[in-house]
């Protein structure tokens, strides 16, 4: 197989505003090897504040609500070179994301796939389901729209609802499926005790959610990208007719390397991970 006929992506974890820090380990994976990265796909926690106002719809504590990077790109200050499409987290002015809930390039090469979204890049069918689960929001019918936000808490606005995960299902043929938190049940014991040594309350069975594992048993997509814990673990996920989709968890953009992984597309479509 000719090398040229090969493409290149990169998947980058929770980027929390600092885009010149992604960009900087993105320009360096081509230096380092030479190649070129056709698009970059995000896992959430992106945080595209325009302004002040927009950080007043995210959910987080005070101290975390800065306005980051963004606006640069989005004023024209900055351009980014590389055409990125992000799902929303849970920390996200959704304020702002929610008036293009069915996706919209936000700012040059700056790309919101939306709620649930279902787009095509280099013959790939990327899924994205923006949002984390949480009991008490999964079921609300609908989400309460961005006029109403006087009216409620941010938290409202961070978890994806049953109909979205129902929407999702309904994707076929699903090569890349983005999710901002973990799959339920996947994480090793090994994993387990490196990751109790940073959150030490945590247990198996407060990892992850179900309908992230659910939609993987479903949609047995090629990769899965995720983020959120900011924790960098891999695993292949075999689905019961006997597909295997690789799982590739993130850490996030401050803690360097590990919140970056890069992708081999080759011409019949397989997906390698490439160090
Ligand atoms: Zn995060």
């Amino acid at each position: 197989m000719l090398e040229e006929e090969n493409l290149y992506f990169a998947a980058v974890g929770d980027v929390h505003g600092h885009i010149y820090r992604m960009l900087g380990l993105l320009q360096n994976w081509e230096k380092k090897t030479g190649k070129s990265l056709s698009f970059v796909l995000q896992v959430g926690d992106f945080e595209a504040h325009r302004h002040e106002e927009d950080l007043k719809t995210m959910d987080a504590p005070t101290k975390y609500k800065q306005l980051g990077d963004f606006t640069d790109f989005y004023e024209g200050r900055a351009r980014f070179p590389y055409p990125l499409y992000f799902i929303g987290g849970n920390h996200e002015s959704y304020g702002f994301l929610d008036q293009h809930i069915k996706g919209k390039e936000i700012a040059p090469n700056f790309n919101y796939l939306g709620r649930v979204n279902a787009i095509k890049l280099a013959g790939l069918k990327i899924v994205g389901v923006s949002g984390v689960y949480k009991a008490d929001l999964f079921s609300q019918l609908p989400r309460p729209t961005v006029a109403e936000f006087r009216n409620h808490s941010n938290k409202e606005y961070i978890g994806f609802l049953e109909s979205e995960i129902e929407q999702a299902i309904d994707y076929e043929n699903t090569d890349v499926l983005l999710l901002h938190d973990w799959p339920r049940g996947i994480i090793s014991a090994e994993a387990l005790e490196k990751f109790k040594q940073r959150y030490s309350n945590a247990d198996y069975n407060s990892i992850g959610n179900e309908y992230a594992r659910l939609l993987i048993e479903i949609l047995q997509p090629k990769l899965v990208l995720c983020g959120h814990l900011h924790f960098k673990y891999r695993y292949v996920f075999n689905s019961s007719s006997q597909l295997v989709s690789n799982i590739c968890c993130l850490a996030n953009v401050k803690q360097g390397q590990d919140s970056l992984a890069v992708f081999r597309i080759a011409p019949d479509l397989k997906i390698t991970e490439i160090n």
